[in-house]
């Protein structure tokens, strides 16, 4: 099914993003993480593309097999870098054999040791091209998302050109949006006020990654200019030594947050606006247990069944 398709029926949607492994014993672990989140039935998996385009090829493959062995809706990430036109021309097609008819488009960072990305030859600028491209070669036969940056894309020359920039992948045909990882909610708000009030009308899907590793997650939002709050800074300290405190303070914090980003309309003692968070898009890092367990108690308080 399009994932545009479930979001017209079924809200809120849960997702979890895989990358492609590069060992025989990555992989192993990557399926056995795929059987276990099969029978909860997730709304799609989705697999990241690599920087530089590097591992296309095992994007593709990985994709297929999610739809055709484990029968779960898939999503591949797919980005200009590196790529002609004619390469990604190839890669939609060969998605469409695939049965996989749901591409997130991105522009894409640079390959390892660059710093800048670089267009291609024949290639796209921009995710809003490669979106235009999609839509132009698979018309309505295909599901198109682009992601969006609650925080600020970090090579955005200001906050409202990157919302007009934003603007311009939905004008291109994006059918719906996953963010950035945030910690923060009141930030997401705040972005999601300002979204709307742009008439940026597409679902709006939470990015959201437990902490599983304190100084992992101390580079990474550094790298993607994320906030952390201090509160969760000073408990994830307190926990550095043990991982399993680690584990606990991360899947409870993430769950507290999409509990309060999902709390439907009505159900808010201070009757604030309603929220259209249309679903959770976890993060996993090829690491399902944390993600698994918080996808077990958001479906038992958002519709009853574990
Ligand atoms: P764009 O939307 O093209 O934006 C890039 C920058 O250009 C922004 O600063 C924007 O404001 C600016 N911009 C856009 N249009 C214009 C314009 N017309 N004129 C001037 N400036 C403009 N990366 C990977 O390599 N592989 C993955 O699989 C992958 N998966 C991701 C999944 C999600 C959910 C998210 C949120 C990110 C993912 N990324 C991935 C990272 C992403 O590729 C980077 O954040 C990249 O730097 C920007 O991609 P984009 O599609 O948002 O680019």
């Amino acid at each position: 099914m399009l994932i545009s398709e479930r979001l017209r029926h079924k809200r809120p949607v849960f997702s979890f993003e895989f990358f492609p492994p590069k060992t025989e014993e990555g992989e192993t672990s990557l399926m056995r993480a795929l059987e276990r989140l099969a029978p909860l039935e997730p709304d799609f998996v989705s697999v990241t593309y690599g920087a530089g385009g590097s591992n296309r090829v095992r994007t593709l493959e990985i994709v297929s097999r999610i739809k055709r062995d484990f029968g779960i809706e898939a999503m591949a990430h797919l980005t200009c870098v590196g790529s002609s036109r004619e390469d990604i021309a190839d890669v939609i097609d060969k998605l469409g054999e695939a049965g996989v008819n749901n591409i997130l488009a991105l522009r894409g960072d640079p390959p390892k040791g660059e710093q800048a990305f670089v267009v291609a030859e024949g290639g796209f600028r921009y995710a809003s091209d490669l979106i235009a491209f999609i839509r132009d070669r698979g018309g309505t036969e295909l599901s198109v998302g682009a992601a969006c940056y609650p925080e600020v894309h970090p090579e955005a020359v200001h906050a409202a050109a990157d919302l007009a920039h934003l603007r311009t992948k939905v004008d291109a045909g994006a059918d719906f949006l996953i963010s950035q990882l945030f910690f923060d909610n009141a930030r997401f708000f705040e972005f999601e006020r300002r979204v709307r009030g742009a008439g940026i009308e597409v679902p709006l899907i939470a990015g959201i990654m437990p902490v599983t590793n304190v100084s992992q997650i101390q580079r990474f939002t550094q790298m993607i200019g994320a906030t952390i709050p201090k509160s969760l800074e000073a408990r994830l300290i307190d926990a550095d030594s043990d991982p399993q405190e680690v584990f606990w303070t991360g899947v409870s914090y993430a769950a507290h947050q999409c509990g309060e980003l999902l709390r439907p309309p009505g159900d808010d003692p201070f009757d604030r606006p309603p929220r259209s968070v249309a679903g959770i898009h976890f993060y996993t890092l090829n690491k399902s247990p944390s993600s698994r367990a918080i996808f077990q108690i958001l479906r038992i308080a958002h519709t009853g069944l574990g």
